[in-house]
């Protein structure tokens, strides 16, 4: 692994617009599971059938018991880690602009990284399905599921289910960023949700190099990804951002 830090650190030196695409991989460090890999809640429920839109519709309450209620649980709580800090800190030293994620937990803002496109939208708010009405989510009281809106309708995270289009401005942008830069670090995603895992693909046709962060490989590894560094992002971002203030 030694060699790949260096030239991960030597590439990132060397880059003109770094933009990275995280996944729900990195915040594993933070407490929050993921749905594939190991621990993911794949291994308890379907997320497709639980996080897809069609099952929220049906029965809000039962997506509400098995997933929102816990997310909400977690999130409420949680902090960045030092793969989010790593990707904070390369901000800091001018050399990552944008950071795409998957993610809905808000970590990478907490973190310090302040172009960050939230391609699945945030669990941060609530809305109402009748009125629109958004609320923090810290402040729902969840003692009653599902819980309601003043005006008596149901609160659902203001974030995207499967089954849901992106925000226009988050794919539009995502899009924009991926062919502009010349590197792009993807980190802690399976890369397996569309049109999300089309960044690096776009990054890639644009003729940046792409470099990988996960513990297992992904559908990318082998065409898309110039290389793979196996491992944990929080200590493998530690290696990284350590030999670049060593040079
Ligand atoms: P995923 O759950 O499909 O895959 C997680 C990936 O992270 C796997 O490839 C796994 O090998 C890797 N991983 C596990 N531990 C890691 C670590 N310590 N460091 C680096 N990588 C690690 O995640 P996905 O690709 O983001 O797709 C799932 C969808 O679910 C996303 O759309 C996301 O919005 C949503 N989701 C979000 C959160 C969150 O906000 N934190 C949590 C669960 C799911
Ligand atoms: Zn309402």
């Amino acid at each position: 692994m030694d060699e790949l830090i260096n030239q991960a650190a030597d590439d990132l030196a060397g880059a003109r617009h770094v933009v990275a695409l995280t996944g729900a991989g990195i915040s594993v460090e933070s407490g929050i599971a993921p749905f594939r890999g190991k621990g993911g809640l794949w291994e308890k429920y379907d997320p497709m059938e639980v996080a897809h839109i069609d099952a929220f519709m049906r029965d809000p309450g039962r997506v509400w018991s098995l997933l929102v209620k816990d997310m909400k649980v977690t999130l409420d709580t949680a902090s960045p880690n030092d793969g989010h800090k790593g990707l904070a800190k390369l901000e800091e030293m001018g050399i990552l602009s944008t950071v795409i994620t998957q993610n809905i937990d808000g970590l990478h803002q907490a973190a310090g990284n302040t172009d960050v496109i939230e391609f699945h939208g945030s669990f941060a708010r609530q809305r109402c399905m009748d009125c629109n009405q958004k609320y923090d989510t810290r402040e729902v009281d969840i003692s009653e599921i599902p819980p309601r809106c003043r005006c008596g309708g149901i609160l659902r995270p203001d974030a995207v289910f499967f089954g849901e289009m992106i925000p226009q401005d988050a794919m539009w942008r995502s899009q924009q960023a991926a062919s502009d830069c010349d590197l792009m670090l993807v980190v802690g995603t399976s890369a397996v949700v569309q049109p999300a895992a089309l960044m690096p693909v776009y990054a890639k046709q644009s003729g940046a190099k792409i470099i990988e962060i996960n513990p297992e490989k992904t559908p990318l590894t082998l065409d898309i990804s110039d290389y793979l560094i196996m491992g944990q992002a929080g200590e493998v971002m530690n290696r990284i951002i350590m030999q670049m203030e060593n040079k």
